[in-house]
This record gives C-alpha cells, structure tokens and sequence, in this order.
C-alpha cells in the first residue's frame, strides 16, 4: 500500500514535466500539468511557403501502431476527429487503429467545454494530456503511457470555427498525441495558434524522423 502511493507519487511528478521549452504561450503558463498542447482561437496568418523544416517532437509511442477511441457520442465531432485521424495515417509514419470495444486504447479523442471566459487574448480551443515513461526513451524521446486530447466546444462555436477549422484543431492535438511540439512555422499544423493549416510536409517529417522512418 505505502509503496504503491510513492511509485504513484513519483509517476505524477514526471507528468509535471512539460515539453514546452522553446516558446512563449502567455495565456496558459503554468496552467497545464503536462504536454502542452493548446491551440488558440481567434488568430488568423498569412503563409508562406513551405521550408525544409521538421517540426519537432519530445515524446513517442514505443510502436508505430497505436490504439484510439473516439470518446464522444456527437456524430459531429466523431467525424471531426475521425477526419484528423485519417490525415495522420495518410501521412504512412504511423498506424492509428480503432481499439476494440473494452480495450484500453493508448489515446482517447475527446471534447469537453471550459468554464474560461473568453478574453482578448483568446482561450485554448483545445488540449492534450501526456502521460510517459520517466525513464523510458527511444532516441531522446520519452515513451508516452497514455494520452488524451479535447477539442473545446464551446471555445470553437464561440469563435465560429468552421468544421473544416475544427478538423485542424483535431490534427494539431493529435499530432501532440503523437509526441510533436509546435513549431514555429505558421505554415505547420503545430504552430500553436493554427486553426487555418492541415499537415504539411515539415510535419511529417518531424513525425518520421521520430519514429525512424
Ligand atoms: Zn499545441
């Protein structure tokens, strides 16, 4: 009983830490225990074209097969993450499979509304938790346990994202869910304020040379 808490304890402290060095998200330092994975609303870019960039990553599965469940009863946001699912898996870096019905699955795909009032400079519109190993790695890479993403409902029909906007939504947290970071590219899924851009090739790459391949 005692030593089943402390190795508890001590698998908490390691979700405290994050993999968010290298940039700046002012409206939600200190507020999330883990990963950070948080896209923001209300911001638009221009683009330019696409550079020979790999977005980065901190964590990975231990396989390139990985288990989801879509935890939402709305046919909508099913397709919405089903849409970002596929995108991924078009990719051919990894194999996001459906778990059976009573498996565990290694991600979970979820919505769920915040309570944050919407401020000027704008709240998360979605979130991914990630659970690893403290001590696992694959080449510099921590071996995620678990993890689980959330478009936030209510921040996106706040905003008036398009389904189509959402579906980025659901690509950047799931490629969070994969282990990238953001990149600093506005071009990238995983800029942090993206809501206009799908995967691109520096994604892709990034992803690849994560899993070697
Ligand atoms: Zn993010």
């Amino acid at each position: 009983m005692q030593r089943r808490y402390r190795s508890a304890l001590i698998f908490i402290i390691t979700l405290l830490t994050a993999c968010v060095t290298g940039f700046v998200v002012p409206q939600d330092t200190q507020q999330s225990v883990q990963a950070k994975a948080t896209s923001y609303m209300h911001m638009s870019y221009a683009f330019s074209a696409g550079t020979a960039t790999a977005t980065p990553g901190c964590y990975r599965w231990q396989d390139t097969t990985i288990t989801y469940k879509i935890d939402n009863s709305s046919a909508y946001y099913q397709q919405i993450w089903n849409s970002a699912v596929k995108h991924w898996n078009d990719a051919n870096v990894v194999t996001l499979v459906a778990a059976k019905p009573g498996d565990k699955a290694d991600m979970t795909l979820a919505t769920a509304t915040t309570k944050k009032t919407t401020s000027a400079t704008g709240d998360a519109v979605g979130l991914t938790y990630s659970s690893y190993h403290s001590s696992q790695k694959i080449d510099n890479l921590n071996v995620l346990v678990s993890t689980t993403s959330y478009i936030y409902t209510n921040v996106a029909t706040q905003m008036k994202y398009s389904q189509l906007q959402r579906e980025h939504v659901a690509e950047h947290e799931l490629g969070h869910a994969l282990g990238l970071e953001h990149a600093t590219s506005k071009n990238s899924v995983m800029y942090y304020a993206n809501k206009n851009k799908s995967i691109t090739t520096s994604d892709i790459r990034g992803l690849a040379t994560m899993y070697d391949n």
